[in-house]
Protein backbone atom coordinates (compact mmCIF):
# COMPACT_ATOMS: atom_id res chain seq x y z
CA UNK A 1 0.00 0.00 0.00
CA UNK A 2 1.50 3.37 -1.13
CA UNK A 3 2.39 5.87 2.07
CA UNK A 4 -0.17 8.57 2.28
CA UNK A 5 2.25 10.55 0.67
CA UNK A 6 2.62 8.44 -2.49
CA UNK A 7 -0.73 8.65 -2.24
CA UNK A 8 -1.24 12.55 -2.31
CA UNK A 9 1.51 12.43 -4.78
CA UNK A 10 -1.00 10.31 -7.19
CA UNK A 11 -3.88 13.50 -7.15
CA UNK A 12 -1.42 14.56 -10.03
CA UNK A 13 -2.94 12.00 -12.31
CA UNK A 14 -6.50 13.55 -11.44
CA UNK A 15 -5.66 16.00 -14.35
CA UNK A 16 -6.24 12.80 -16.63
CA UNK A 17 -9.58 12.69 -18.37
CA UNK A 18 -12.39 10.58 -16.87
CA UNK A 19 -12.90 8.50 -20.29
CA UNK A 20 -15.05 6.15 -18.49
CA UNK A 21 -17.76 8.72 -18.18
CA UNK A 22 -17.77 8.88 -21.88
CA UNK A 23 -21.95 8.95 -22.68
CA UNK A 24 -21.32 7.56 -25.87
CA UNK A 25 -19.85 3.80 -24.40
CA UNK A 26 -21.70 1.05 -24.78
CA UNK A 27 -20.67 -2.60 -22.96
CA UNK A 28 -20.60 -5.90 -24.78
CA UNK A 29 -22.23 -6.86 -21.30
CA UNK A 30 -25.94 -6.97 -21.89
CA UNK A 31 -27.35 -4.23 -20.07
CA UNK A 32 -30.96 -3.07 -19.40
CA UNK A 33 -31.98 0.43 -20.47
CA UNK A 34 -33.44 1.75 -16.87
CA UNK A 35 -30.05 -0.21 -15.08
CA UNK A 36 -28.59 1.89 -12.24
CA UNK A 37 -25.03 0.32 -13.55
CA UNK A 38 -24.25 1.09 -17.00
CA UNK A 39 -20.86 1.07 -17.71
CA UNK A 40 -20.58 4.59 -16.90
CA UNK A 41 -21.24 4.00 -13.30
CA UNK A 42 -18.68 1.60 -12.43
CA UNK A 43 -18.88 1.38 -8.46
CA UNK A 44 -16.86 -0.50 -6.45
CA UNK A 45 -18.05 -3.18 -4.12
CA UNK A 46 -17.27 -6.20 -1.94
CA UNK A 47 -19.17 -9.77 -2.40
CA UNK A 48 -19.33 -13.23 -1.67
CA UNK A 49 -18.95 -15.46 -4.56
CA UNK A 50 -21.21 -18.94 -4.88
CA UNK A 51 -17.63 -20.65 -4.00
CA UNK A 52 -17.28 -19.01 -1.08
CA UNK A 53 -15.06 -16.62 -2.55
CA UNK A 54 -14.74 -13.10 -1.12
CA UNK A 55 -13.45 -10.31 -3.52
CA UNK A 56 -13.49 -6.78 -4.35
CA UNK A 57 -15.27 -6.45 -7.75
CA UNK A 58 -17.31 -3.89 -9.49
CA UNK A 59 -20.75 -4.16 -11.42
CA UNK A 60 -22.56 -3.81 -15.04
CA UNK A 61 -25.98 -4.29 -15.32
CA UNK A 62 -27.12 -7.46 -13.34
CA UNK A 63 -23.41 -8.93 -13.70
CA UNK A 64 -20.80 -8.33 -11.07
CA UNK A 65 -16.64 -8.70 -11.87
CA UNK A 66 -14.10 -10.07 -10.09
CA UNK A 67 -11.21 -7.23 -9.83
CA UNK A 68 -9.27 -9.41 -7.68
CA UNK A 69 -9.24 -12.10 -10.73
CA UNK A 70 -8.99 -9.26 -13.94
CA UNK A 71 -5.68 -8.36 -11.59
CA UNK A 72 -4.50 -11.46 -11.32
CA UNK A 73 -4.84 -12.20 -15.21
CA UNK A 74 -2.69 -9.22 -15.77
CA UNK A 75 -5.39 -6.77 -17.35
CA UNK A 76 -4.65 -3.83 -14.96
CA UNK A 77 -0.66 -3.86 -16.23
CA UNK A 78 0.76 -0.36 -16.16
CA UNK A 79 -1.09 0.81 -13.17
CA UNK A 80 0.53 1.10 -9.73
CA UNK A 81 -1.35 -0.94 -7.65
CA UNK A 82 -0.02 -3.40 -5.07
CA UNK A 83 -0.39 -7.23 -5.97
CA UNK A 84 -3.14 -8.06 -3.38
CA UNK A 85 -4.94 -4.97 -3.09
CA UNK A 86 -8.27 -6.57 -4.45
CA UNK A 87 -7.87 -9.88 -3.16
CA UNK A 88 -9.34 -8.35 -0.10
CA UNK A 89 -12.47 -8.62 2.43
CA UNK A 90 -13.21 -4.49 2.35
CA UNK A 91 -12.18 -1.32 0.26
CA UNK A 92 -9.72 0.50 2.51
CA UNK A 93 -6.27 -0.37 0.91
CA UNK A 94 -7.84 0.28 -2.35
CA UNK A 95 -9.07 3.52 -1.37
CA UNK A 96 -5.68 4.37 0.13
CA UNK A 97 -4.35 4.59 -3.14
CA UNK A 98 -5.81 8.27 -3.96
CA UNK A 99 -7.91 9.80 -6.77
CA UNK A 100 -5.34 9.66 -9.30
CA UNK A 101 -5.64 5.61 -9.02
CA UNK A 102 -9.32 5.34 -8.56
CA UNK A 103 -10.08 7.43 -11.90
CA UNK A 104 -7.03 5.22 -14.14
CA UNK A 105 -8.76 1.64 -12.60
CA UNK A 106 -11.89 3.12 -13.41
CA UNK A 107 -10.65 3.79 -16.94
CA UNK A 108 -9.46 0.61 -17.56
CA UNK A 109 -12.35 -1.23 -16.37
CA UNK A 110 -14.16 1.16 -18.90
CA UNK A 111 -12.16 0.11 -21.66
CA UNK A 112 -12.15 -4.05 -21.00
CA UNK A 113 -15.69 -3.74 -21.28
CA UNK A 114 -16.41 -1.32 -24.26
CA UNK A 115 -18.35 -3.50 -27.30
CA UNK A 116 -15.83 -1.79 -29.36
CA UNK A 117 -12.41 -3.64 -27.45
CA UNK A 118 -12.49 -7.46 -28.23
CA UNK A 119 -9.50 -8.14 -25.78
CA UNK A 120 -11.44 -9.46 -23.26
CA UNK A 121 -14.53 -10.16 -24.60
CA UNK A 122 -13.18 -12.83 -27.04
CA UNK A 123 -11.52 -14.89 -24.38
CA UNK A 124 -14.19 -16.81 -22.78
CA UNK A 125 -11.81 -18.91 -20.28
CA UNK A 126 -11.12 -15.38 -18.56
CA UNK A 127 -14.60 -14.20 -18.88
CA UNK A 128 -15.57 -17.43 -16.84
CA UNK A 129 -13.22 -16.82 -14.22
CA UNK A 130 -13.98 -13.00 -13.70
CA UNK A 131 -18.11 -12.71 -14.41
CA UNK A 132 -20.43 -13.58 -12.33
CA UNK A 133 -24.21 -12.99 -12.45
CA UNK A 134 -25.63 -10.90 -9.67
CA UNK A 135 -27.99 -13.32 -8.71
CA UNK A 136 -25.30 -15.67 -7.91
CA UNK A 137 -22.98 -13.41 -5.04
CA UNK A 138 -24.25 -12.12 -2.20
CA UNK A 139 -22.79 -8.64 -1.09
CA UNK A 140 -20.87 -7.42 1.62
CA UNK A 141 -20.07 -4.10 3.84
CA UNK A 142 -17.44 -2.27 1.16
CA UNK A 143 -15.80 -0.77 3.98
CA UNK A 144 -13.83 -0.75 7.28
CA UNK A 145 -15.78 1.93 8.95
CA UNK A 146 -13.06 3.43 10.97
CA UNK A 147 -15.17 6.39 12.41
CA UNK A 148 -18.72 7.26 11.54
CA UNK A 149 -20.10 10.80 11.52
CA UNK A 150 -23.55 12.37 10.80
CA UNK A 151 -24.32 15.71 10.10
CA UNK A 152 -27.27 18.12 10.39
CA UNK A 153 -27.22 19.29 7.10
CA UNK A 154 -30.71 19.90 5.51
CA UNK A 155 -32.20 23.38 6.39
CA UNK A 156 -35.90 21.88 5.34
CA UNK A 157 -35.21 18.92 7.72
CA UNK A 158 -33.57 20.59 11.05
CA UNK A 159 -36.65 23.30 10.61
CA UNK A 160 -39.36 21.16 10.27
CA UNK A 161 -37.49 19.14 13.64
CA UNK A 162 -37.10 22.25 15.21
CA UNK A 163 -40.62 23.21 14.55
CA UNK A 164 -41.83 20.32 16.27
CA UNK A 165 -39.87 20.36 18.97
CA UNK A 166 -38.92 23.44 19.71
CA UNK A 167 -40.40 27.06 18.22
CA UNK A 168 -42.10 27.44 15.01
CA UNK A 169 -40.08 31.16 14.70
CA UNK A 170 -36.95 30.31 16.21
CA UNK A 171 -36.98 26.62 14.41
CA UNK A 172 -33.13 26.57 13.51
CA UNK A 173 -30.79 26.97 16.68
CA UNK A 174 -27.90 29.90 16.76
CA UNK A 175 -25.20 28.40 15.48
CA UNK A 176 -26.91 26.28 12.73
CA UNK A 177 -26.25 28.58 9.41
CA UNK A 178 -22.47 29.11 10.79
CA UNK A 179 -21.70 25.58 11.35
CA UNK A 180 -22.39 21.99 9.20
CA UNK A 181 -23.28 21.04 12.88
CA UNK A 182 -22.43 17.13 13.65
CA UNK A 183 -21.56 14.54 15.64
CA UNK A 184 -19.91 11.56 16.44
CA UNK A 185 -21.79 7.81 15.50
CA UNK A 186 -21.10 4.16 15.66
CA UNK A 187 -19.75 2.09 12.97
CA UNK A 188 -19.73 -1.08 14.76
CA UNK A 189 -23.69 -1.10 13.64
CA UNK A 190 -22.88 -0.36 10.01
CA UNK A 191 -24.66 -3.16 7.85
CA UNK A 192 -25.23 -3.90 4.48
CA UNK A 193 -28.58 -3.75 2.52
CA UNK A 194 -30.38 -7.19 3.50
CA UNK A 195 -29.42 -7.54 6.91
CA UNK A 196 -32.60 -6.85 9.29
CA UNK A 197 -32.39 -5.14 12.00
CA UNK A 198 -34.11 -5.59 15.50
CA UNK A 199 -36.39 -2.77 17.37
CA UNK A 200 -34.54 -1.79 19.99
CA UNK A 201 -34.73 -1.90 23.69
CA UNK A 202 -34.53 1.42 25.80
CA UNK A 203 -35.55 3.97 28.02
CA UNK A 204 -38.09 6.81 27.03
CA UNK A 205 -40.72 9.07 28.89
CA UNK A 206 -43.96 8.71 27.65
CA UNK A 207 -45.98 12.51 26.89
CA UNK A 208 -47.39 13.19 30.20
CA UNK A 209 -45.69 10.56 31.96
CA UNK A 210 -44.10 11.29 35.57
CA UNK A 211 -41.63 8.92 35.17
CA UNK A 212 -39.74 7.41 32.03
CA UNK A 213 -40.01 3.98 31.51
CA UNK A 214 -37.45 1.09 29.72
CA UNK A 215 -38.64 -1.68 26.81
CA UNK A 216 -38.53 -1.63 22.92
CA UNK A 217 -39.20 1.39 21.50
CA UNK A 218 -42.74 2.27 20.12
CA UNK A 219 -41.23 5.00 17.30
CA UNK A 220 -38.99 3.52 14.99
CA UNK A 221 -38.00 5.66 12.06
CA UNK A 222 -35.72 5.84 8.76
CA UNK A 223 -33.48 8.46 7.99
CA UNK A 224 -33.53 9.25 4.37
CA UNK A 225 -29.57 10.12 3.89
CA UNK A 226 -26.38 9.61 2.19
CA UNK A 227 -22.94 9.11 3.23
CA UNK A 228 -19.18 9.51 1.77
CA UNK A 229 -16.57 7.50 1.94
CA UNK A 230 -13.24 9.36 2.62
CA UNK A 231 -9.11 8.28 1.83
CA UNK A 232 -6.52 9.63 3.98
CA UNK A 233 -7.25 13.58 4.66
CA UNK A 234 -4.99 15.03 6.97
CA UNK A 235 -2.26 13.97 9.98
CA UNK A 236 -3.43 15.11 12.89
CA UNK A 237 -2.83 18.68 13.52
CA UNK A 238 -3.49 19.81 9.92
CA UNK A 239 -6.22 21.45 8.20
CA UNK A 240 -7.33 21.50 4.77
CA UNK A 241 -8.01 23.88 2.41
CA UNK A 242 -11.84 23.25 1.01
CA UNK A 243 -10.59 23.38 -2.78
CA UNK A 244 -9.28 20.09 -1.60
CA UNK A 245 -11.76 18.44 0.15
CA UNK A 246 -13.37 16.58 -2.63
CA UNK A 247 -10.03 14.73 -3.45
CA UNK A 248 -10.06 12.97 -0.64
CA UNK A 249 -14.09 11.75 -1.05
CA UNK A 250 -13.92 8.85 -2.65
CA UNK A 251 -17.71 8.09 -3.29
CA UNK A 252 -21.32 7.94 -1.83
CA UNK A 253 -23.48 5.13 -0.58
CA UNK A 254 -27.40 5.18 0.52
CA UNK A 255 -27.58 5.68 3.79
CA UNK A 256 -30.70 4.67 6.19
CA UNK A 257 -29.78 6.11 9.98
CA UNK A 258 -32.38 3.92 12.03
CA UNK A 259 -33.57 5.68 14.95
CA UNK A 260 -35.92 5.54 17.65
CA UNK A 261 -37.91 8.79 17.94
CA UNK A 262 -38.86 7.92 21.90
CA UNK A 263 -35.06 6.99 23.26
CA UNK A 264 -33.97 9.82 21.26
CA UNK A 265 -36.19 12.80 22.67
CA UNK A 266 -35.31 11.56 26.41
CA UNK A 267 -31.66 11.01 26.01
CA UNK A 268 -30.00 13.49 23.68
CA UNK A 269 -30.05 16.42 25.76
CA UNK A 270 -27.13 17.53 26.26
CA UNK A 271 -24.57 15.35 24.79
CA UNK A 272 -26.35 14.39 21.29
CA UNK A 273 -28.04 11.45 19.79
CA UNK A 274 -26.44 8.12 21.42
CA UNK A 275 -28.67 4.57 21.72
CA UNK A 276 -31.55 6.25 19.99
CA UNK A 277 -29.37 5.99 16.59
CA UNK A 278 -26.67 3.36 17.59
CA UNK A 279 -28.78 0.01 16.98
CA UNK A 280 -28.48 0.04 13.30
CA UNK A 281 -27.38 2.02 10.35
CA UNK A 282 -27.81 0.02 6.41
CA UNK A 283 -26.29 1.56 3.95
CA UNK A 284 -26.83 0.38 0.02
CA UNK A 285 -23.59 -2.11 -1.10
CA UNK A 286 -21.83 -0.44 -4.06
CA UNK A 287 -20.20 2.38 -3.89
CA UNK A 288 -20.58 5.12 -6.49
CA UNK A 289 -17.60 6.93 -6.94
CA UNK A 290 -17.19 10.71 -7.07
CA UNK A 291 -15.59 10.59 -10.45
CA UNK A 292 -19.14 8.50 -11.84
CA UNK A 293 -21.24 11.76 -10.69
CA UNK A 294 -19.10 14.52 -12.38
CA UNK A 295 -21.99 15.21 -14.99
CA UNK A 296 -24.84 15.93 -12.49
CA UNK A 297 -22.77 18.40 -10.41
CA UNK A 298 -25.13 21.19 -9.35
CA UNK A 299 -25.71 24.24 -7.55
CA UNK A 300 -26.18 24.08 -3.52
CA UNK A 301 -28.22 26.35 -1.93
CA UNK A 302 -27.44 29.80 -1.62
CA UNK A 303 -26.06 30.35 1.87
CA UNK A 304 -26.76 33.24 4.03
CA UNK A 305 -24.99 34.19 5.93
CA UNK A 306 -21.88 33.76 4.03
CA UNK A 307 -19.97 31.46 5.76
CA UNK A 308 -16.61 31.89 7.24
CA UNK A 309 -13.67 31.94 4.64
CA UNK A 310 -12.39 28.55 5.83
CA UNK A 311 -15.85 27.30 4.24
CA UNK A 312 -16.46 29.54 1.01
CA UNK A 313 -16.90 27.56 -1.87
CA UNK A 314 -17.26 28.14 -5.95
CA UNK A 315 -18.87 26.57 -8.46
CA UNK A 316 -21.23 23.98 -8.56
CA UNK A 317 -20.83 21.81 -5.29
CA UNK A 318 -23.92 19.68 -4.86
CA UNK A 319 -24.95 16.84 -7.22
CA UNK A 320 -28.42 16.38 -9.02
CA UNK A 321 -29.15 12.70 -7.12
CA UNK A 322 -33.31 11.51 -6.49
CA UNK A 323 -33.91 9.70 -3.54
CA UNK A 324 -36.84 7.90 -2.87
CA UNK A 325 -37.91 5.66 0.50
CA UNK A 326 -40.45 3.28 0.05
CA UNK A 327 -42.16 0.97 2.95
CA UNK A 328 -43.14 -2.23 2.30
CA UNK A 329 -45.08 -4.61 4.71
CA UNK A 330 -44.41 -7.94 5.45
CA UNK A 331 -45.85 -9.73 2.04
CA UNK A 332 -47.21 -6.29 0.94
CA UNK A 333 -46.42 -4.30 -2.17
CA UNK A 334 -43.97 -1.29 -1.64
CA UNK A 335 -45.21 1.95 -1.24
CA UNK A 336 -43.55 5.40 -1.66
CA UNK A 337 -43.56 7.42 0.83
CA UNK A 338 -41.47 10.29 -0.29
CA UNK A 339 -39.28 11.77 -3.11
CA UNK A 340 -36.07 14.37 -2.21
CA UNK A 341 -33.03 15.06 -3.76
CA UNK A 342 -29.32 15.16 -2.64
CA UNK A 343 -28.99 18.91 -4.31
CA UNK A 344 -31.50 20.22 -1.02
CA UNK A 345 -28.63 20.17 1.43
CA UNK A 346 -27.44 23.05 2.64
CA UNK A 347 -24.26 22.26 3.72
CA UNK A 348 -22.26 20.15 0.71
CA UNK A 349 -20.13 17.47 1.47
CA UNK A 350 -16.79 19.61 0.80
CA UNK A 351 -17.63 22.05 3.94
CA UNK A 352 -18.77 18.94 5.18
CA UNK A 353 -14.97 17.37 5.54
CA UNK A 354 -13.53 20.86 5.99
CA UNK A 355 -14.99 21.28 8.77
CA UNK A 356 -14.53 18.55 10.02
CA UNK A 357 -10.31 18.61 9.69
CA UNK A 358 -10.71 22.67 11.01
CA UNK A 359 -9.42 21.59 14.63
CA UNK A 360 -7.17 19.53 13.23
CA UNK A 361 -8.91 16.06 13.65
CA UNK A 362 -7.35 13.34 11.44
CA UNK A 363 -10.10 11.91 8.88
CA UNK A 364 -8.95 8.21 7.63
CA UNK A 365 -9.55 5.61 5.00
CA UNK A 366 -12.87 4.17 5.42
CA UNK A 367 -14.48 7.11 7.37
CA UNK A 368 -17.64 7.82 6.61
CA UNK A 369 -19.68 10.87 6.86
CA UNK A 370 -23.64 10.40 6.77
CA UNK A 371 -25.70 13.63 5.54
CA UNK A 372 -28.28 14.06 7.82
CA UNK A 373 -32.01 13.32 7.14
CA UNK A 374 -32.06 14.97 3.50
CA UNK A 375 -35.52 16.91 3.31
CA UNK A 376 -37.02 18.64 0.55
CA UNK A 377 -39.08 21.97 0.60
CA UNK A 378 -42.48 20.12 0.07
CA UNK A 379 -44.36 17.77 2.63
CA UNK A 380 -44.26 15.12 0.11
CA UNK A 381 -40.27 15.08 0.16
CA UNK A 382 -39.59 15.16 3.84
CA UNK A 383 -36.71 12.27 4.53
CA UNK A 384 -38.12 10.98 7.82
CA UNK A 385 -41.64 9.43 8.99
CA UNK A 386 -41.22 11.85 12.20
CA UNK A 387 -41.59 15.02 9.36
CA UNK A 388 -44.09 12.55 6.94
CA UNK A 389 -46.59 12.46 9.77
CA UNK A 390 -45.22 15.14 11.64
CA UNK A 391 -44.37 13.54 14.43
CA UNK A 392 -47.42 10.80 14.42
CA UNK A 393 -50.72 13.65 13.78
CA UNK A 394 -50.56 12.75 9.99
CA UNK A 395 -50.73 8.93 9.44
CA UNK A 396 -49.82 7.82 5.93
CA UNK A 397 -51.78 5.33 4.34
CA UNK A 398 -50.41 2.26 2.48
CA UNK A 399 -51.69 0.45 -0.44
CA UNK A 400 -53.09 -2.29 1.50
CA UNK A 401 -55.19 0.01 3.98
CA UNK A 402 -53.08 -0.10 6.98
CA UNK A 403 -52.08 3.53 8.42
CA UNK A 404 -48.03 4.32 9.59
CA UNK A 405 -47.11 6.95 11.63
CA UNK A 406 -43.56 5.15 12.10
CA UNK A 407 -42.32 1.75 11.20
CA UNK A 408 -43.67 -1.29 11.99
CA UNK A 409 -42.37 -4.89 12.65
CA UNK A 410 -41.77 -6.88 9.78
CA UNK A 411 -41.40 -3.36 7.57
CA UNK A 412 -38.58 -3.58 5.49
CA UNK A 413 -37.30 0.16 4.47
CA UNK A 414 -35.90 0.69 0.99
CA UNK A 415 -33.99 3.67 -0.44
CA UNK A 416 -33.06 4.12 -4.16
CA UNK A 417 -31.34 6.52 -6.09
CA UNK A 418 -29.72 7.76 -9.15
CA UNK A 419 -28.90 10.63 -11.34
CA UNK A 420 -30.35 10.76 -15.03
CA UNK A 421 -29.70 13.15 -17.18
CA UNK A 422 -31.02 12.43 -21.55
CA UNK A 423 -27.57 10.32 -21.69
CA UNK A 424 -27.36 8.38 -18.79
CA UNK A 425 -28.40 6.74 -15.79
CA UNK A 426 -26.32 6.41 -12.94
CA UNK A 427 -28.03 4.82 -9.61
CA UNK A 428 -26.80 3.21 -6.16
CA UNK A 429 -29.35 -0.23 -6.31
CA UNK A 430 -31.08 -1.03 -3.01
CA UNK A 431 -30.69 0.06 0.37
CA UNK A 432 -33.13 -1.90 1.93
CA UNK A 433 -33.67 -3.41 6.14
CA UNK A 434 -36.21 -5.11 7.55
CA UNK A 435 -37.25 -4.24 11.40
CA UNK A 436 -37.83 -7.22 13.26
CA UNK A 437 -39.62 -7.57 16.22
CA UNK A 438 -37.24 -6.78 19.57
CA UNK A 439 -35.50 -9.31 20.88
CA1 LIG B 1 -29.16 11.08 10.93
Amino acid sequence: MPSLKEAHKSKKLTIMLITANDPKRKSWLNVDADSDFPIQNIPFGVFLTKDNVITIGTRIGDYTIDLGALHQLGYFKGIDLTDDVFLQDRLNDFIAHGKGIWRLVRNRIADLFDAENTKLQNKKKDRNKIIFDVADIEMHLPVNVGDYTDFYSSKEHATNVGTMFRDPNNALLPNWLHIPVGYHGRSSSIVPTGKAIHRPYGQSKPAGADNPVYGPSKLVDFELEMAFITSDVNKLGERIDIKEAEDYIFGLVLFNDWSARDIQAWEYVPLGPFLGKSFGSTISPWIVTLDALEPFRTESPKQDPKPFEYLQQTGKMSFDIHLDAFIKPENGDENLVTHSNFKYMYWTMAQQLTHHTSNGCNVRTGDMMGSGTISGPTPDSYGSMLELSWRGTKPLKLSDGTERKFINDNDTVILRGYCKNDKVKIGFGDCAGKLLPAL
